[in-house]
């Protein structure tokens, strides 16, 4: 039950990450307008270089000055990390599998998403305003803060509802249906955690699958590589719209009001003790994150698993006939019996079972 303490209380939880929000809004224009600022401009980037400038990058692995080849380097990586994503939004599902397949360097539990596997066992969808839904994670271990807020941006939620228009209101099956539908679909993220705030939301921003205040100063010194995608809060909250129940039934009551409104619109909000509940029950089990390759893995074991069971409930039936049915099949091979009495027999309706007591065999 103490896991269930990352929640707290819900009550207000808007206004504290917009408070949160503007916090970081407010912090990073004045980076950018004091003197001698270390952000490292989109315009910069792009060539408008001024060589007298003194910033620092950690490319090539040891801190030092950034030079005109550098900036070169950035503009390589950047369509490099951009020819992973594909346009408007990037689904729950690439999240995760970039995050296992690009990660930010680190290896094993140093991963994000092994971080994510270990550390961040609660995300629960807390309110939902339209094609915006707000998520409440626990922190990691070594976090100064109890919980993070991720927000998710369904970029189909618009679809969604225009499919559900040619439905009755009180159709209950299809609300379901569409929910299922756009937690496949793409959406955009932000976490108010450091790790989205100085390594991800540069690469989200220019992906075209952030959420919120867009970052356009280039990560020089925490990731000027540009790799990994997300931070653990963000991917375990992905994991969650892939494959939990509370998230589906969650978008589902949403789908529902968007449904019976007039204008297509919607406010949901989870009542506090539903939560407690749904996070209680995720803090008792270990929950995969499971990336596409692993899916496969899965997919093709219970396919071999049942292809054995198969094998082996087929093969005894083959193997071995009823007792009584064996008796009566040696009665006829050996004389004692003709084919004539046993149909005689059996259209009197005896069984196999009498049929052999009568015989004495
Ligand atoms: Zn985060």
């Amino acid at each position: 039950m103490a896991k269930n303490m990352f929640l707290g209380k819900i009550r207000g939880h808007v206004g504290e990450a917009k408070g949160i929000a503007s916090a970081d809004k407010r912090q990073r224009e004045e980076a950018e307008n004091i003197p001698n600022s270390v952000i490292l401009t989109k315009r910069e980037v792009q060539g408008e270089w001024n060589a007298s400038r003194v910033l620092m990058t950690t490319i090539g692995g040891k801190p030092r000055q950034i030079t005109t080849n550098d900036l070169a380097q950035f503009r390589h990586n950047m369509r490099l990390a951009q020819s992973n994503f594909n346009g408007d939004g990037i689904t729950a599902r690439q999240v995760i599998d970039l995050a296992s397949s690009k990660p930010m360097p680190g290896t094993g539990a140093d991963t994000d998403i092994e971080r994510a596997r270990i550390q961040i066992n609660m995300a629960v969808p807390v309110s939902a305003h339209n094609s915006e839904i707000r998520f409440i994670t626990n922190a990691g271990p070594d976090s100064d803060v109890t919980r993070h807020h991720v927000l998710i941006r369904f970029n189909a939620f618009s679809t969604a509802v225009n499919k559900l228009m040619a439905s009755k209101t009180k159709d209950r099956k299809t609300p379901k249906q569409t929910a299922n539908w756009l937690r496949k679909q793409k959406l955009a993220y932000e976490c108010d955690c450091g790790r989205h705030r100085f390594w991800f939301r540069y690469i989200a921003t220019i992906g075209n699958f952030n959420a919120g205040r867009k970052e356009l100063g280039f990560p020089k010194i925490r990731n000027p590589n540009l790799k990994g995608v997300a931070c653990k809060h963000v991917l375990r909250v992905m994991s969650e719209i892939e494959s939990s129940t509370t998230v589906l039934n969650f978008l589902t009551k949403h789908m529902e009001k968007a449904h019976a409104s007039a204008d297509n619109t919607a406010k949901l909000r989870a009542k506090q003790s539903e939560l407690e509940k749904a996070a209680s029950k995720q803090s008792t089990r270990t929950r995969a994150i499971k990336t596409s390759e692993q899916r496969a893995q899965d997919r093709q074991r219970i396919k071999e698993r049942n292809a054995l069971h198969k094998v082996a409930k087929v093969t005894p039936r083959l193997a071995r006939k009823p007792a009584a049915t064996r008796k009566i099949e040696a009665a006829i091979e050996s004389g004692k019996l003709s084919e004539n009495d046993l149909s005689v027999l059996r259209k009197f309706n005896f069984t196999d079972k009498q049929i052999a007591e009568k015989l004495g065999v």
